[in-house]
């Protein structure tokens, strides 16, 4: 991907805050943080979102989360971390290049990622668990 600046990032065309780098992944500071420490996460083989990322490369990444946020926790000395990965648009992905967030958090901190709890019709979750379950490959 040519035109991919986290491709470019990834694979050291463009210099940045780099925290942790493997064969695969390369963890940087982001450069507008949500929090001071946060962190993104970038594969080094383009891939637009998780949609397109194989069950091998998943592996890979997710195997790097916990000691990459342990550093980041250790080092900020922050109280949680969101860790979160959007995918498309809709979901809030402005670089379509996959990355995971770590977002340092603090218990005094007054802006909080969430949403307004929903709920189902009776019998809904059921049926639409079942049908989900069917699609699992
Ligand atoms: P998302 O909305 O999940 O696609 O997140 C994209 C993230 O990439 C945002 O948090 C941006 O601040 C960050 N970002 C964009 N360009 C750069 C860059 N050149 N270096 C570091 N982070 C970047
Ligand atoms: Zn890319």
């Amino acid at each position: 991907m040519d035109s991919c600046i986290f491709c470019k990032i990834a694979n050291g065309e463009i210099p940045s805050a780099t925290i942790y780098e493997d064969e695969e992944v390369r963890v940087i500071l982001d450069i507008a943080p949500a929090a001071k420490g946060h962190a993104i996460l970038l594969v080094k083989k383009h891939a637009a979102n998780l949609f397109e990322l194989d069950a091998q490369t998943a592996g890979k990444i997710f195997s790097i989360v916990p000691k990459v946020a342990t550093a980041i926790k250790e080092e900020l000395g922050c109280d949680g971390m969101n860790i979160l990965q959007n995918n498309g648009e809709a979901a809030g992905q402005t670089v379509f290049h996959l990355h995971i967030h770590f977002i340092p958090r603090w218990n005094s901190d007054t802006v909080n990622i969430g949403w307004k709890p929903g709920s189902y019709a009776e019998g809904e979750a059921a049926g639409l668990a079942e049908r989900i379950a069917q699609r699992v490959k």
